[in-house]
């Protein structure tokens, strides 16, 4: 299948009825992980880049393996998606490079660090989405700023200092036509998001159910959405790690999203933690080893595991074969006569 909108896996999804993970990538190996884990489970996927990919692998690099991957896995529809846009000028690139949807984080100034205006992220996020639309690519838009760093982006701080208002949520909606919806709901990005188990004070999973009922066909995304599980987090520290014990957000959580309007849920740190504890483990143990290939065959099996499990934890596997993919230009006709929708349906308090 070519390369499609973000925007049809997540319409596909609202009428499954389930949610698609949207991996970050850097390389080759974690893009080859996630496509056979996507043929496993025969999933629709998402494979999403951060500016900090893009300048780690070079975008040609990172372009011409999604393309790749479309190719070699001509089942499986596929979005390639830039995650945490910082700007009008890097989604402009993006798209101008291939991607087929970005998220435009208006919800932090350019800078990737000091929170912006409401007024200022409607603005940055309307002339995005003016420019993407005439394309045929969807745009993500966020509301409410996300704990933590990754990357070199992020406010910093706890997920609590800037949760998603829901009335600013709707009129974000509405003024700006986004495809989907990024909320924050006291999720953090990176491996330590909880010093415990979170509860309902910390992860504000009410909050997400009021916003869906606002918006109760809008596209909501997860970010900060790994589960940080302590088997992985076991095997880096027995092998020479040193990771502090942390909580990630449990699947059980996502999956009450998942019932209440999130289609898109954003995972990284599973997968780091993954490639990383496999690599280290092969280090102890057959130190004599030196080939790449001893440590990046079990790191990619291990990140393989991770995105199949999550998959069909998210409900989206078994969902590949649903439907043929729309051209990129056939969802540009779309959004000018109007039958893609960029009006949210927003229902009284
Ligand atoms: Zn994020």
């Amino acid at each position: 299948m070519p390369l499609v909108s973000t925007r049809q896996l997540l319409d596909e999804a609202a009428k499954g009825g389930y949610g698609v993970g949207a991996f970050n990538v850097n390389d080759m190996e974690q893009i080859q992980a996630i496509m056979e884990a996507a043929k496993e489970t025969n999933s629709p996927v998402i494979i999403q880049a951060s500016r900090g990919a893009r300048a780690f692998a070079q975008d040609n690099y990172l372009y011409h393996l999604m393309l790749a991957a479309a190719e070699l896995y001509p089942q499986i529809p596929l979005a390639m998606h830039l995650d945490h846009g910082n700007s009008y000028e890097t989604c402009v690139s993006a798209i101008q490079l291939g991607f087929t949807s970005v998220m435009m984080d208006g919800s932090l100034k350019p800078d990737g660090k000091t929170p912006a205006s409401f007024e200022e992220n409607v603005e940055v996020t309307k002339k995005v989405v003016d420019y993407a639309h005439e394309r045929g690519i969807a745009v993500e838009g966020e509301i409410g700023v996300l704990g933590g760093i990754e990357d070199g982006h992020g406010a910093g701080g706890s997920g609590l200092d800037h949760v998603t208002d829901p009335d600013q949520a709707v009129e974000f909606a509405e003024r700006t036509g986004v495809d989907s919806l990024a909320i924050a709901i006291g999720t953090s990005h990176g491996a330590y998001k909880f010093t415990k188990k979170p509860d309902g004070s910390v992860l504000k999973m009410d909050l997400l159910i009021k916003i869906h009922n606002r918006l109760p066909k809008t596209h909501l995304v997860m970010h900060g959405s790994s589960s940080v599980p302590k088997d992985l987090q076991d095997i880096i520290n027995q092998y020479g790690g040193k990771l502090k014990e942390t909580w990630g957000v449990p699947v059980e959580e996502i999956q009450l999203g998942i019932k209440n309007g999130v289609r898109k849920v954003n995972v990284d740190t599973d997968n780091r933690l993954a490639i990383t504890g496999a690599i280290r483990k092969v280090f102890v143990e057959t130190p004599e080893k030196f080939d790449p290939r001893d440590y990046l065959k079990p790191a990619r099996a291990a990140m393989q595991k991770v995105v199949a499990l999550r998959m069909t934890q998210f409900g989206q596997a078994g969902h590949a074969g649903d439907y043929q993919a729309i051209s990129i230009a056939d969802m540009a006709k779309g959004y000018a006569n109007g039958t893609l929708s960029t009006k949210p349906l927003v229902a009284a308090k």
